[in-house]
């Protein structure tokens, strides 16, 4: 059993049945054992690789975005340029780079991350040396200035829960005792006051998942786009209703079960844009997926531009890069686009008419 694992079960054994978000916030956050906490996961060697990661063209396409939603809404000379959990580095990279083309850009924004992991702070002070970052716990603790922000693959590390519909109540999916380790469990069926609304949408039998910690991020959010000007741009795989069991951990760059090995495995589950974009009471422009996007921002223009004088494998990384970014059958439809600007606020680039 993981360290973790042996943390679970004494846990499990002393208070009963731990609630889905509990575990997924201790396998992926604890301290000492979870999972961003101690080890830097991306790329081949990892378990898992990004957008950012594959292509220099991702940040990009980001970093033109931002430049122009700013000078859309006036260019203000002193904001907040914050991305949510920046893992290496490399995205706000690319994206300072393109962005900073833009006259006045790079001097009115000062650079926040927002990361828990102490194991990807060092590596995004590294990547990001040059650019004098800042690192923030959470929303609140930023300065009070329009904040443009990033969150790729952020939203789907947050913890869930998972409720049942049994008729009129709903059962809770807890981590229970198991002969050989932690596993699944329904705990017994409650009323859940905070799902009634829910009763139109989810039928008898479904699962349905909240994200509470991701609706708060996108409440404090939405409170400071409100009031100072900014937007959010959200790009992660998910829907944007959505019913059913989407948990899930990948290891090595394959699918295993989230209960075998925990700490050591990737957890995630697919976001449900539109209750981050009610939680924030901005306007949503979107969703479109990844590779409808990227190409209305130019992505196609740029791999030709990346690959103008190459030939061989060098020419032929560029092609498959943008493949894997924008085809439907690699990354192009199953990830989403979503902008949440202040209401009235132009319409942000890459969404279409
Ligand atoms: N955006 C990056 C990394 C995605 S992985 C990319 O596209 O490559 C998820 C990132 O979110 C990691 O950096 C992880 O440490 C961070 N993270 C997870 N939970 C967090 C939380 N509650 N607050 C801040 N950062 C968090």
């Amino acid at each position: 059993m993981t360290p973790l694992g042996r943390i679970v079960a004494e846990r499990i054994a002393a208070d009963g049945p731990m609630r889905l978000d509990a575990y997924m916030a201790h396998c992926l956050g604890h301290p000492e054992h979870g999972y961003y906490a101690t080890r830097d996961p991306f790329g081949q060697a990892g378990d898992f690789t990004t957008a950012p990661e594959i292509s220099q063209m991702f940040g990009e396409m980001i970093g033109t975005w931002l430049a122009q939603v700013w000078m859309d809404q006036g260019s203000p000379d002193r904001f907040v340029l914050a991305e949510f959990g920046p893992g290496r580095g490399t995205l706000m990279a690319d994206a300072l780079r393109a962005a900073s083309r833009l006259p006045g850009f790079r001097d009115a924004a000062v650079l926040y991350l927002v990361e828990t992991s102490p194991t990807l702070r060092r590596v995004q002070a590294d990547t990001l040396a040059d650019h004098g970052p800042r690192w923030a716990d959470d929303v609140t603790s930023l300065p009070d200035l329009p904040l443009f922000a990033i969150a790729n693959e952020f939203f789907d590390a947050l913890p869930i829960r998972q409720f049942q519909r049994a008729e009129t109540v709903w059962r809770e999916r807890m981590v229970g005792p198991g002969d050989d380790g932690p596993r699944l469990v329904w705990g017994p069926p409650r009323s859940e006051g905070h799902l009634t609304t829910r009763f139109a949408d989810v039928r008898d039998g479904a699962i349905v998942e909240v994200c509470a910690a991701g609706e708060a991020i996108a409440a404090d959010v939405g409170t400071r786009i409100a009031a100072c000007g900014g937007a959010l741009l959200i790009i992660d795989y998910g829907e944007w209703d959505g019913i059913g069991d989407t948990f899930q951990a990948v290891s090595r760059h394959a699918p295993t079960d989230p209960l075998a090995a925990p700490g050591e495995a990737d957890l995630t589950a697919h976001v449900r844009l539109r209750a981050l974009a009610e939680a924030s009471g901005l306007q949503a422009v979107g969703p479109v997926g990844q590779g409808e996007f990227l190409e209305r921002l130019g992505i196609t223009e740029r791999a030709r531009a990346l690959a103008a004088g190459r030939d061989g494998p060098a020419l032929d990384a560029i092609v498959a890069q943008h493949r894997r970014l924008t085809h439907p059958s690699e990354m192009g439809s199953l990830f989403r686009a979503l902008a949440l600007v202040p209401p009235g606020a132009p319409s942000p680039p890459g969404f279409g008419p």
